[in-house]
């Protein structure tokens, strides 16, 4: 069965990789902006739409995206579960009078029907949710499936216009949030945890971050202790990551973090606890102090 993804203002490469994976053959449909039509191709679509300038008013977005899918005729939707798209889609979802489930971290297709799986109850279990309605619609946790290039041989490539509706809202302006990539960005990730102790200790991951051209990310107790912004959190509440490498400094492994790094290429473990669970999960693990690997990582690197 067809599934379209909608990523009308940059290409969530990773979700639309699982897309074409879970398709198992069938045609992937994604919506982009012209800027990432090539690599829509590299990661596996058939039909690539591109659409440029849709504005920043969410309800113009919501209409325009209805004209898309009714034209298209699409029955699956997928799109990544940003800031935007969180905001439109559940607009989406009422024009369509569609099921939506929101925040996915799993997904399969079973007979025509989308398994959409995501942490419920406080994040104590993993729900497998299936929607009634005859459009089925999930918005993705961004970085929770690693891209994979698989190149389409025969793409489509469409340039979209839309009727534009009245916008009620103009925009003044954009300005990075960060000084650094966005977590699920990162190629090399240097996260800290409980252990790390304070937030001079997390200049130091920094510091380190810099030299590998990484980002600095950490676990919620550290988060909650002050030593890192909400921003870096990695894990169930907070972003899911899949770097080529991530180097996790004084956190113990609960499972609420290791969901957020499943996606994770090589995971290396520092701590002082043999016994943390961590350790079951790491690629590597080195038992020791946090700041002697630093300090030693810092020596070898400038
Ligand atoms: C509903 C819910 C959602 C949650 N969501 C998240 C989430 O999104 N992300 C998340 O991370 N957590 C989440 N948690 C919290 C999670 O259960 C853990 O409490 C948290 O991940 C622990 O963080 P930590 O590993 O930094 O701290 P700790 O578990 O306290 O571990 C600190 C580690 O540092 C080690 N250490 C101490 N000193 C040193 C040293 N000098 N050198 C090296 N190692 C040292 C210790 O051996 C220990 O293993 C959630 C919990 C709940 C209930």
């Amino acid at each position: 069965m067809e599934i379209t993804v909608l990523c009308p203002f940059e290409l969530d490469s990773g979700l639309l990789s699982k897309t074409v994976s879970i398709g198992q053959g069938a045609p992937v449909r994604v919506l982009v902006p012209s800027r990432d039509a090539a690599a829509a191709v590299d990661y596996g679509a058939k039909y690539i739409h591109t659409v440029d300038d849709l504005g920043p008013d969410e309800t113009a977005i919501a209409a325009c995206l209805e004209e898309f899918i009714r034209k298209t005729d699409s029955k699956i939707l997928l799109a990544p579960a940003t800031v935007q798209m969180r905001g439109i889609l559940p607009q989406l979802a009422y024009r369509l009078r569609a099921g939506l489930t929101a925040d996915c971290t799993e997904l399969a297709l079973e007979n025509g029907k989308l398994l959409q799986v995501r942490p419920a109850f406080g994040s104590s279990l993993m729900a497998t949710i299936l929607t009634k309605s005859p459009i089925q619609m999930a918005t993705v946790r961004p970085g929770c499936f690693p891209a994979v290039k698989q190149p389409c041989s025969d793409p489509v490539i469409v340039k979209e216009r839309f009727s534009s509706p009245h916008e009620r809202v103009t925009c003044q302006g954009y300005r990075p949030f960060e000084d650094q990539l966005p977590l699920h960005q990162a190629e090399i990730m240097i996260a800290g945890g409980l252990g790390v102790g304070s937030k001079a200790g997390f200049e130091k991951l920094h510091r380190l971050a810099t030299l590998l051209g990484g980002t600095v990310a950490a676990s919620r107790s550290a988060v909650d202790a002050g030593f890192a912004p909400y921003s870096c959190q990695v894990g169930m509440t907070g972003t899911c990551v899949s770097p080529q490498i991530y180097l996790a400094f004084g956190i113990s492994g609960a499972v609420q973090h290791l969901a957020g790094i499943s996606g994770s290429k090589t995971i290396i473990a520092i701590n002082s606890d043999p016994k943390a669970p961590i350790f079951d999960y790491a690629d590597y693990g080195i038992v020791g102090d946090w700041e002697t690997v630093v300090h030693k990582l810092l020596e070898e690197l400038s």
